[in-house]
Formats: structure tokens, C-alpha cells, sequence
């Protein structure tokens, strides 16, 4: 659906009831002044789950725009294109997209397929000379995410990862809180991120694939949260992990860990990720002089948080549509999100994964410099 059609149909809705127009949050996005600034030409590689929703929500963009496909699957390239209307020249498989480089209408691919592949994947799109926009995990270790900055420095092209939080509006406001000093010093944060994962068979579960189980995949959004809320990284690290279901989750492939970090300020963090322990989704940071909780902290909202000040109200709009405008905002202007999501911080949190694994591992407290 074009953003046009999409814009008619809600003009059409506001036609039968007002109210309804003025408490769409997408929809006064849509109606905001025409933008005639520079749109940012994506490729979306991986037409899985999360690649269909970041198309989805790119229809609401109005600096980014989906132009092109890679993937294996050539059914899925002519559901895309029809409903895209992606041209045939834009859409590559895994074999041949390093032709991508002589194709002029494309700027970025966002790499949205399992972790295990990031890596390889990004170096070529690097070296193609296009943008590459990268799903969290970047990578399935450190010197993965370091071979991949140095390829995008090298090709001179930005890497930015998919960290969604970061130009979500309530997320956004309580960072802004804490940098105004309105929690005091921050001093403790509590991070809880995880779900019951299905199928046994799917590349999650897969340690080549997937890089580990539940901490690469959502324990991330706790490591990465303790950073951006308390605004502080860690300086060491103690884990413990717990196996219920060892023929689910082999060797390899966490299913709980519960983690502590402490901070060069005397903060402390205790964290949980799981693949088996449902409904968890919620931060909560106590600081010198206030509180702050999330619940839902990192899902695809509406996300809810409240403080010592009262409850944070606003609206909720597409996590991803906000994400696309904003890095095409950063690539064509270079303004910076709130808290950075480049290679680099992609690299932070790949260093404090591996720590924790070790520290998991060891039952010794590791210290870690980042
Ligand atoms: P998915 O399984 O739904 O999709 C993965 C896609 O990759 C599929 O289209 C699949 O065909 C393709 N693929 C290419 N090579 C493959 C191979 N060798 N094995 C398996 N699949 C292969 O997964 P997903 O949920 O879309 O996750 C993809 C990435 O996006 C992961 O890195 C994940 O962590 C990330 N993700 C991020 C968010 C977020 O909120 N930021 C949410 C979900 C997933």
C-alpha cells in the first residue's frame, strides 16, 4: 500500500469521524507539512517476520523508502514487489547481490536475517559501497562486530544497528530526564527482557545461527537499556545461568541467565533474559532523587512508563517508522539519536554478551572494559 493510499484511507476515516483523525499519532505524521528533503533508498535483505514489519511501517515514512529486496525465496520477491511496487531491477538474491554496487537507486540495505550471517553480509554490502543498516544482534561475537566496523569505515559508509528504542518516544523521554538530572544520580536498574520460545527447530535455537539463544536475541534489550538508562557502561560483569530443558537449548544456547553489572559510578544493574519464562518486559531504575519504570519497556508498544513525577504520556507511533526517518536523518545530515546506534555500539554490546557468557561459564566475576 503507498503511503499516498494509506494517507486517502485515513483522510476517508476522518471524513465519518473526527475524532478519530486527531487521535491517530500516524496520522498527524501524515498530515505534517510536505517533506521535499532527501529520501533514503532501502534494500531490505531477509523478507522474514521482522522484515515484513519494517516494510510495513516504512509505508508511513516520509525520509526513507523500501526500493529493493535480497532473498532467497523468489515467491517472496514477487509478493514484495506487487505489494511494494518494487521494480524487477531492484531485487537480488544471496548470490548475486554484490551487484548491487552498479544499481544507482539504491542507497542502504538493512540486513534483517539470522545473526549467524551478519557478519559476511554486511562486509559485502560495505564493499558494494551502500549503507548498511543491521538487525540486533549485529554479529554473533566481538570480532565479528569489529570486522564489520572496520569494513564500513574502510568502504567509508555508515553502519547503524537496529536499536528501535532509541527514536522511541517515551524511551527517549525518560533518557532525556535522567541527562537533565531530574532521577538525581542513578544508582540501581533492574532490567527484565524475555519470552516462551516455540518451535524447537527454528534458527534461534540454532547456535551457528543464532550466536546463543535467548541473551543475543532479547537479553540484549536489558544490556543495552542498563546503558542507555543509566547512561553509564559497565565495568564488571557476574552471571548465572540456568538450564531447564537441555534438549531444547543445547550447548551453547542460553535459555536463563540472570546477570549483574556495576558501573565506575557505584551503580549496580541485575538483569534476566529468557527463552522460558514469559512476560517479561519491564526496566525500573532508582536513582539519588527519583524512580523511573517501564512496562512494557521494549516491545513494539505501546510501550507504558511512569516516574516519581506521574505517568509519561506520548504517543505511541510505529517504533520502526521513527527509526527509518530518523537514520535517514543521521546518513543525510548526520543528527545523532539521543544515544548512538552506530558500529560501535553494536561492538559495547557484543563485548558485555561475551562477558557475560564468560562469566556464566567461570562463576568468576569478569571485568570488562569497553
Ligand atoms: P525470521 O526467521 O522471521 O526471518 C529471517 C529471514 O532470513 C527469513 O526470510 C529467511 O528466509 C532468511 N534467511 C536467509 N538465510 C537464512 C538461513 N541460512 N537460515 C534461516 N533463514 C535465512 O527471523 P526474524 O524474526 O525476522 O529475525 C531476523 C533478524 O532480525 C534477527 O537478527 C533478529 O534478532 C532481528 N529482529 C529484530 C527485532 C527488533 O525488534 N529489532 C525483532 C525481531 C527480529
Amino acid at each position: 500500500m503507498s503511503s499516498r493510499r494509506n494517507f486517502i484511507e485515513k483522510v476517508t476515516v476522518s471524513a465519518i469521524g473526527m475524532p478519530l483523525l486527531f487521535n491517530s499519532p500516524n496520522l498527524l505524521a501524515a498530515t505534517e507539512a510536505s517533506y521535499d528533503g532527501p529520501v533514503l533508498r532501502v534494500a531490505i535483505m531477509g523478507l522474514g517476520s521482522y522484515g515484513s514489519r519494517v516494510a510495513k511501517a516504512m509505508v508511513d515514512c516520509k525520509k526513507a523508502k523500501l526500493v529493493g529486496v535480497i532473498s532467497g525465496t523468489p515467491s517472496k520477491i514477487k509478493d514484495w514487489q506487487a505489494k511494494y511496487s518494487i521494480p524487477k531491477k531492484n531485487c537480488y538474491n544471496y548470490d548475486n547481490f554484490d551487484a548491487i554496487k552498479d544499481n544507482d537507486d539504491i542507497d542502504a540495505v538493512y540486513i534483517i536475517t539470522p545473526n549467524g550471517l551478519h557478519c559476511d553480509q554486511t562486509i559485502r554490502v560495505a564493499k558494494a559501497g551502500k549503507h548498511v543498516i543491521c538487525e540486533k544482534p549485529m554479529a554473533i561475537s566481538v570480532a565479528e562486530g569489529q570486522k564489520m566496523v572496520d569494513a564500513c569505515k574502510a568502504a567509508k559508509v555508515k553502519l547503524l544497528i537496529g536499536y528501535r528504542m532509541h527514536y522511541e518516544p517515551k524511551t527517549k523521554a525518560l533518557i532525556q530526564m535522567r541527562m537533565n538530572g531530574e532521577f538525581g544520580t542513578p544508582k540501581f536498574f533492574q532490567g527484565q527482557s524475555g519470552f516462551v520460545i516455540g518451535d524447537p527447530t527454528q534458527w534461534r535455537l540454532n547456535k551457528e545461527l543464532a550466536g546463543g539463544g535467548a541473551m543475543m536475541d532479547i537479553g540484549i534489550y536489558s544490556i543495552n537499556g542498563a546503558r542507555y538508562i543509566l547512561g553509564e557502561d559497565p565495568i564488571w560483569i557476574t552471571a548465572q545461568e540456568t538450564k531447564t530443558d537441555p534438549v531444547k537449548f543445547k550447548e551453547g544456547v542460553d535459555e536463563t541467565i540472570q546477570f549483574q553489572m556495576g558501573f565506575a559510578s557505584g551503580a549496580v544493574a541485575n538483569c534476566l533474559s529468557s527463552y522460558n519464562i514469559g512476560n517479561l518486559d519491564r526496566f525500573y531504575m532508582s536513582g539519588s532523587d527519583g524512580w523511573l519504570e517501564m512496562k512494557p519497556s521494549t516491545g513494539y508498544g505501546p510501550i507504558k512508563g511512569r516516574t516519581h513525577k506521574g505517568e509519561l504520556n506520548q504517543p505511541h507511533v510505529t517504533h520502526q517508522t521513527l527509526q527509518m526517518d530518523g537514520m535517514a536523518e543521521l546518513i543525510f545530515n548526520g543528527k545523532q539519536p539521543i544515544v548512538p546506534l552506530d558500529g560501535e555500539e553494536g561492538v559495547k554490546d557484543m563485548k558485555i554478551i561475551e562477558a557475560i557468557f564468560e562469566a556464566a561459564k567461570t562463576g568468576k566475576k569478569v571485568e570488562i572494559s569497553i
